[in-house]
């Protein structure tokens, strides 16, 4: 036997990446050059130098036996005293190692967080438009997902909204800031409000109610723009991390979950995290890239061309007449799709070698999204086209 949940899962194909592998088929027929890809959140700048130079510091200067070998299950204790070390240091909660669990990325932080929180049955409050494989994760721990629609435009929610939603199965609410697909990073206002509806629940159903910050895009944040520490405003928080996104290692797959010092049940929330990574097979994640982080704290891959690439793309799409509303952090630009249809959009987009992936998989029909963590040359060559697009659609007289 099988079991199909998985089988179905396996076979399933992602809309993101069905149309990444129409795009590396597409320029093998008409050259890289000339297809416009912006399916993938892959980071197109390279890792800082200090990355690079302490790999090869680890590689060439280590016991290699030290290590390559097993670290203890939640990570080295040594690497998590560091990276608590520096959160202390920079976010002034006082952060040590054991509310830090080494995860191989920001992926295995959500899927160990919500295995460790979530009985089958209760639900998670996932914010539309969300980040897809959210639905794949929660409903693989027996949990059902109950969908709140963010505001159009500014793509915060409505704390009335998230109130509503919540009932006595609720266990907890994910939200992902600075966001994808949307690029919105919620304000402190947001992150207090979703705290006192939360606070209000909880008393309400006699039951604690976690909010699971998945935040793998902490650090990319534009216009002096600063992204809130939800652990200072709600005290049962799990914070999932990843270096994919803030050091450009995304395939090097290093994150952790952090369980807020200050979380009611601190003690059993993290020991639940250890047993759902070892259920899950997750313990000790890369010895190697666990080492390498406390040589890189504080240290993130320039941004500058990301910030050129927004404002470059933000700008133009503008003046061709979509509506784009301008992000403030992670490298996503949500466009409004000018037909209801987001697929019959994105399949016109494709005719002019632009690929950019239809919303109905975040949850929130009528958009397309543009991962613009790509070379500023590629967006410069595609300006055309998405003109051309536009003037099909009507935005702009021909
Ligand atoms: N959460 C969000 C919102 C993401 O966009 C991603 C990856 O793109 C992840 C989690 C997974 O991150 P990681 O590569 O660290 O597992």
């Amino acid at each position: 036997m099988i079991n199909d949940k998985m089988k179905l899962l396996g076979e399933e194909r992602s809309e993101i990446r069905e149309l990444f592998e129409y795009g590396i088929i597409r320029k093998s027929q008409i050259g890289e050059d000339n297809v416009y890809d912006f399916s993938l959140g892959n980071p197109s700048i390279p890792c800082p130098d200090e990355v690079t130079d302490a790999l090869t510091r680890l590689i060439e200067s280590e016991d290699p036996t030290g290590l390559h070998g097993y670290t203890s299950a939640p990570g080295d204790s040594e690497v998590r005293r560091k990276i608590a070390e520096y959160l202390t240091c920079v976010y002034g909660a006082k952060i040590s190692k054991d509310d830090l669990y080494m995860t191989v990325g920001a992926a295995a932080a959500l899927t160990a967080t919500l295995n460790a929180l979530v009985t089958p049955g209760e639900e998670v409050i996932i914010l539309a438009p969300y980040f897809p494989e959210y639905k794949v994760f929660i409903e693989a721990c027996g949990g059902v997902v109950r969908e709140v629609k963010c505001r159009e435009k500014s793509f915060e929610p409505q704390p009335s909204d998230i109130a509503d939603a919540i009932n006595e199965k609720t266990a907890a609410i994910i939200v992902n800031s600075p966001n994808n697909p949307t690029g919105a990073v919620f304000t402190k206002e947001c992150i207090a409000s979703i705290a006192e509806v939360l606070n209000e629940a909880k008393k309400r159903y006699g039951k604690d109610i976690y909010l699971i910050a998945d935040e793998p895009y902490r650090e990319l944040v534009y216009d002096s723009n600063t992204v809130p520490f939800i652990p200072s405003y709600y005290e049962d928080t799990i914070v999932c991390y990843s270096y994919s996104k803030s050091l450009s290692i995304p395939g090097e797959r290093i994150g952790y979950c952090m369980v807020s010092p200050t979380a009611k049940m601190h003690d059993e929330i993290y020991a639940a995290i250890c047993g759902a990574g070892r259920s899950l097979g997750y313990v000790c994640a890369p010895s190697l890239l666990q080492k390498l982080i406390p040589m890189c704290l504080g240290k993130f891959s320039d941004i500058e061309i990301y910030d050129r690439n927004r404002k470059l793309l933000f700008t133009k799409l503008t003046e061709y007449g979509y509506e784009v509303v301008k992000p403030q952090g992670a490298f996503y630009l949500f466009v409004k799709s000018p037909v209801s249809d987001a697929t019959t959009f994105s399949e016109a987009a494709k005719k002019h070698e632009i690929l950019v992936v239809p919303s109905d998989s975040f949850g929130y029909p009528g958009y397309v999204r543009i991962s613009y963590c790509v070379k500023t040359e590629m967006i410069e060559k595609a300006l055309p086209s998405f003109r051309r697009l536009a003037e099909e659609f009507g935005l702009i007289k021909r």
